[in-house]
């Protein structure tokens, strides 16, 4: 219909039809309407622009096996956002506004859904950015709230793979009582010279310890961390993480299947006893972890520890067994006893 290969897809901006938006100022938000010109106008003076008042979240739409339409849960997608906004000093749209918004951005763009059986789903991309011109370093009650959405792929069909990351001596993501657990645009900004520097060395991701001591695990560039001990699912408590969904929704499948779940400080000295590590997030689910290396200067050469989890870098069953279950219970092929999907 629109020439797209749902089988290649990759997570990438995407020109769809429309994007959804509504305005606060004077108090309140403007009656949502759709555009399809992708362009919005912007003051230069704009708070977004100087100071980075800017906010998102990330959540899909699966086409499942009966034909329905499901996102899945995006009232926590509402819920987070309210607790950034507010961090923020920004208005946020109601929950009830934010279902609409995004059941409307998929109605709009039902043709970039993908249909059942390719492992693809819509991404949608809530944002919302302070608008008010000003230079003081005031909130003011003012900003837009879009949804935009794109097509994309599931990274690895039927099959997980496994990859690399590496523990960047010198590069921090999030203060001790700073903004990590929220999830604004500028906590990205710090990641992306870092990202550059461990892709061009050969490792997919990034893992940050806690920044005040350096002895904790945190999380991942843009995905939390967990890893498997025996039977139990082991993931950080600190506070400057960001609360992932994916990752509260693994804690309770693996509590459903009889894992223990505990959230707790990760010591760095741990990862020498996980024998699954993985990172997770919306966009892919989850990733396993075969490797992971201390580097003390992420430029340099030295690496100064190796953490090694799955010897031939396979993926682990319980790794496997987590994505096989949630992604089921997402396509509609597995019983969703828990009310995750939100159906359109
Ligand atoms: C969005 C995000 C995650 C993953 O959260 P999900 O709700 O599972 O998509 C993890 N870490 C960071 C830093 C994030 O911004």
């Amino acid at each position: 219909m629109n020439g797209i290969d749902w089988d290649a897809l990759g997570f990438d901006a995407y020109r769809t039809r429309t994007v959804i938006f509504s305005h606060f100022k004077d108090g309140q938000w403007s009656p949502f309407e759709a555009t399809e010109t992708f362009s919005f106008t912007f003051d230069p003076f704009a708070q977004v622009f100087h100071y980075a008042i800017s906010c998102f979240e990330g959540l899909k739409a699966f086409r499942q096996q009966d034909g329905r339409i499901a996102l899945f849960r995006p009232d926590q997608n509402a819920a987070r956002m309210k607790r950034t906004a507010d961090f923020l000093g920004m208005p946020c749209p109601p929950k009830e506004l934010f279902l609409q918004m995004c059941a409307a951005c998929v109605e709009n763009n039902l043709e970039f859904l993908p249909p059942y059986g390719h492992r693809a789903s819509l991404y949608l991309r809530p944002l919302l950015v302070g608008m008010h011109p000003q230079m003081q370093l005031v909130p003011y009650p003012e900003a837009v709230f879009a949804v935009m959405c794109a097509p994309v792929g599931s990274y690895y069909g039927e099959h997980l793979r496994s990859f690399s990351a590496v523990i960047p001596g010198n590069y921090d993501r999030a203060a001790p009582k700073g903004s990590g657990s929220y999830k604004i645009g500028a906590n990205y900004a710090s990641t992306f010279k870092p990202y550059k520097m461990a892709h061009d060395q050969g490792y997919t991701e990034l893992l940050y310890l806690n920044s005040a001591t350096r002895q904790f695990v945190d999380e991942f560039g843009s995905s939390n961390f967990f890893a498997i001990k025996g039977n139990k699912y082991v993931t950080p408590l600190s506070d400057s993480v960001l609360p992932s969904i994916t990752n509260k929704t693994l804690q309770e499948v693996a509590a459903d299947l009889g894992m223990q779940v505990e959230k707790r400080p990760v010591p760095v000295e741990e990862l020498a006893e996980f024998e699954e590590v993985g990172a997770c997030g919306t966009a892919v689910v989850i990733t396993p972890i075969s490797h992971i290396d201390i580097k003390p200067v992420l430029e340099g050469p030295e690496v100064t520890r190796v953490f090694r989890f799955r010897p031939d870098g396979e993926v682990g069953p319980v790794c496997t067994r987590l994505y096989r279950h949630i992604t089921g219970v997402q396509f509609g092929e597995r019983e969703d006893t828990h009310g995750w999907c939100y159906y359109l």
